[in-house]
């Protein structure tokens, strides 16, 4: 037998995971309201695809040289020796459900929304987490550069009616695959130059996928990327077109923007237009949603030629800079005191509920005075006192906690009352 006892290890959530507890709950659901309400009036529809995928969709889909694929999924392998992973990013499942359930015949647009958990494996620190939340909005099929001004004119409001403010709309092109190679031979050659002054990864990155130094946020990796060459003077005709459209469409939603040259986001599968809303409540790592088109995702995971453009958007990062304060929602307190009226407050507490007001009893025998004080503690509305008494005369009293009036009614009366000052 040992002689210590080892200290008792509490139980606690994992590392880069968070609970989001019912005190601040109400402002998850206040955006996730906002958010679905806004993109079914834009005609888009809310597609739930699984946690977790095969990983190679990810592979093929998000882009073997992403930092994301290289460092930070989360992969298993199942008790069937699949090799798993929980999403990282969403865009890669909605493409996979469209070609599997052939979306593409329907007659509906192909306009998607999802809000839900995302998982990598990244450092945890403020405000990052290993499960995040995102907004994610997707279309396919739209070629036009109107739909990729209409995107961001429907993220900039689903902003506006958050209440953010100063926020900034970036946009760029990073090419096609007719103009981007030209584009990223220069670049490696650049970064071949100042190879030394690059850290390793990036070193990596010049023979892999250049652009992806980019996403580096070392200091002298970022300094260096400043003064490489950019995108905007290799397009090729169709994508300067194209973002020439862009940006007319965008002056047409009456949005702000400034054209952002590096904007490459960490994604290999962007083509055309890329952008981000950023906000300075932030801090350096700013962004608040970020998206752009990738026209040939379909075509290489064997589906349909179809381009699509999309944007994910960071719940945790737009959450910390929300001053909304949900409202809290007005509910009566059914104290009672005895076996019979427990029975009758349970018969209040179902006959209240299917008229539509919120009602609170609670099982665990507190003395009416303390019943009182919860009510008031708990921020009830009105509170209505069942006893004995009260049965026996058929009277029952409901106090407005906003007034302190009490009123002594028949049960017929009650609801009446309570509506009135609702
Ligand atoms: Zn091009
Ligand atoms: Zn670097």
């Amino acid at each position: 037998m040992s002689t210590s006892t080892p200290a008792k290890k509490e139980i606690a959530a994992i590392k880069g995971t968070k609970d989001i507890l019912p005190g601040e709950v109400g402002i998850w659901q206040k955006v996730e309201a906002e958010a679905k309400g806004l993109f079914e009036f834009y005609g888009y529809r809310e597609l739930r695809a699984p946690v977790f995928e095969a990983t190679d969709l990810f592979e093929k889909g998000t882009g073997e040289t992403t930092d994301i694929v290289t460092k930070e999924m989360y992969t298993f392998t199942d008790k069937g020796g699949r090799s798993i992973t929980l999403r990282p990013e969403y865009t890669p499942s909605v493409a996979r459900a469209i070609i599997e359930h052939r979306l593409y015949l329907q007659p509906d647009p192909l306009r998607f929304y999802f809000i839900g958990p995302m998982f990598r494996y990244d450092k945890p620190q403020k405000g990052r987490y290993r499960q995040f939340h995102q907004v994610d909005v997707e279309v396919f099929g739209e070629k036009d550069p109107a739909i990729d001004a209409e995107i961001v004119e429907m993220a900039d409001t689903l902003l506006k009616n958050l209440g953010v403010q100063n926020a900034e709309t970036l946009v760029n092109s990073v090419g096609c695959r007719a103009c981007r190679p030209a584009y990223s031979k220069d670049l490696r050659a650049h970064a071949e130059k100042v190879r030394d002054l690059l850290c390793p990864d990036c070193q990596r990155k010049i023979a892999t996928n250049p652009l992806r130094i980019f996403d580096c946020k070392v200091e002298s990796c970022r300094e260096q990327a400043a003064r490489f060459p950019k995108i905007s003077s290799y397009l090729c005709r169709e994508c300067r077109d194209h973002f020439t459209k862009f940006c007319s469409y965008l002056d047409l939603f009456g949005i702000p923007y400034k054209v952002e040259p590096n904007l490459v986001r960490g994604l290999d599968y962007y083509t055309k237009t890329t952008f981000e809303i950023v906000s300075s409540g932030l801090g350096a790592q700013n962004a608040l949603l970020g998206g752009g088109r990738y026209d040939d995702m379909m075509k290489d995971f064997g589906g349909p030629d179809l381009s699509a453009i999309g944007f994910a958007l960071g719940m945790e990062r737009l959450i910390s800079i929300l001053k909304i304060k949900p409202e809290k929602s007005k509910f009566l307190y059914i104290a009672t005191l005895g076996e019979a009226a427990k029975t009758k407050g349970i018969e209040f507490a179902r006959f209240f509920r299917r008229q539509g007001v919120e009602s609170l009893i609670e099982f665990v025998g507190r003395s009416l005075k303390n019943q009182m004080s919860r009510a008031n503690k708990l921020g009830a509305a009105w509170v209505l006192i069942v006893g004995e008494e009260e049965i026996r005369k058929g009277l029952y009293q409901l106090k407005d906690m906003a007034t302190g009036n009490q009123n002594e009614a028949k049960a017929e009366d009650l609801l009446k009352i309570i509506c009135d000052s609702a």
